[in-house]
């Protein structure tokens, strides 16, 4: 979003637009939240699933003006914990795949309610799995939206029901133009014609919510995505749906945890010992990630004074290497069969980022917990391991 705002900003007024247009005519609003940095949030510790759920809100309520009803998990992956989370932020719906509930004879055009261990519960819509595939993947699918709607749609729906059923499709935004030339106008039709002209309504899951009361029940499978059949083994080892040899991700991500725990001891201690509670200044930072204060007025409004320089210069540090601590686990970064491709690049580069940040700010290097792992991620197309990537990332980084 924030890359919209600044590169396409019509399409991105016109993302907030329809949420306003939405929230006037039905209510409530069609947009839905995610977690800020597309995290594999059942990989992630219980601090940040927390943070990352938390600052999405934040994100969300800035851009929006509203608070979120649902939110959409990076790669849908889930666990009970995420979800515990989410509904300790407020969040009443997630969406996810078939196959990630419990129950084999699930009926996807009802969204059920899932119980959790703390007695409460959360709204989970599941998505309809081939059909999402075939739009997704399947180009002659989507080529006419009247011949989408006679024969792959209409007979979708239930002969004799006496509910409303829900067909609910998940798919990339990218795809619909992108992905797949004219699918933005593929799209378009289906939603302002030959959809209404079958007689079916459209719809999305909050306004769904107002009229239709969850009475189902269903569990959720631990730890499962709707693109790795292996549960979260696509973002942390070998598995099926690698090519070659996946074993560098359990590498990458042991050097990302090194960095990150010993990361977490020093930043705490920093604040703990200047009387302020970690997770406010975690949670809070968000505010000047979004623009609305300036970093120094943010940790003076934390310490209740003013600061001399070299203070501020050090808050302000650790403060950018928490940030970067936080995208190095961008998921995209262990998504893919090799690690020569770019973005496992962007997730070294955030940790040497971080690394460098704290250098500069306590004169402690943390290399130690990130390289000797990462010196076991061995690139098969180039030779090069993690550690000729970091190296590399600081030789450009010095040429600046
Ligand atoms: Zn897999």
């Amino acid at each position: 979003m924030s890359w919209l705002q600044q590169h396409a900003p019509g399409t991105y007024h016109r993302i907030l637009f329809d949420d306003r247009i939405s929230v006037e005519r039905y209510g409530v609003g069609n947009a839905i939240a995610q977690p800020y940095n597309h995290t594999i949030l059942p990989l992630a510790s219980a601090k940040d699933k927390e943070l990352q759920i938390s600052w999405g809100i934040a994100d969300f309520q800035h851009r929006f003006g509203r608070l979120p009803q649902g939110m959409w998990l990076p790669e849908t992956a889930v666990d009970v914990d995420t979800l515990e989370v989410l509904v300790d932020n407020g969040i009443a719906f997630t969406i996810l795949a078939p196959w990630q509930a419990v129950d084999d004879d699930l009926d996807v055009t009802v969204p059920y309610r899932v119980p959790l261990p703390s007695k409460r519960s959360i709204v989970v819509f599941f998505y309809q799995g081939d059909l999402s595939g075939s739009i997704s993947f399947d180009p002659g699918t989507t080529a006419n939206a009247d011949a989408f709607v006679t024969e792959t749609l209409l007979p979708r729906y239930p002969e004799d029901h006496d509910y409303d059923p829900l067909i609910l499709v998940a798919s990339d935004g990218e795809l619909y133009g992108h992905h797949q030339e004219w699918r933005d106008k593929f799209l378009e039709y289906l939603l302002n014609g030959s959809s209404a002209e079958a007689g079916i309504s459209t719809t999305y899951p909050a306004r769904y919510l107002l009229h239709h009361p969850v009475q189902d029940e269903v569990g959720v499978v631990e730890q499962t995505s709707w693109s790795c059949h292996h549960g979260v083994e696509r973002w942390r080892g070998d598995c099926d749906c690698c090519a070659g040899d996946g074993t560098w991700k359990k590498y990458l991500r042991a050097g990302l945890d090194g960095l990150a725990t010993a990361f977490d001891e020093l930043f705490d201690d920093y604040w703990q010992a200047k009387g302020i509670p970690p997770k406010k200044v975690r949670l809070n930072y968000i505010e000047v990630l979004l623009g609305k204060q300036p970093v120094d007025t943010f940790v003076e409004g934390l310490l209740q004074r003013t600061l001399n320089w070299a203070e501020a210069r050090r808050a302000r540090l650790l403060l950018e290497a928490f940030y970067n601590r936080q995208r190095m686990y961008t998921s995209c970064g262990f998504f893919f069969d090799d690690p020569s491709g770019l973005e496992v690049r962007y997730n070294i580069a955030s940790a040497a980022r971080a690394v460098d940040l704290v250098d500069q700010a306590l004169g402690i290097s943390l290399e130690r917990h990130l390289l000797p792992p990462l010196r076991r991620v061995h690139s098969q197309k180039t030779g090069e391991t993690g550690e000729d990537v970091y190296i590399d990332i600081l030789v450009a980084h010095h040429r600046r």
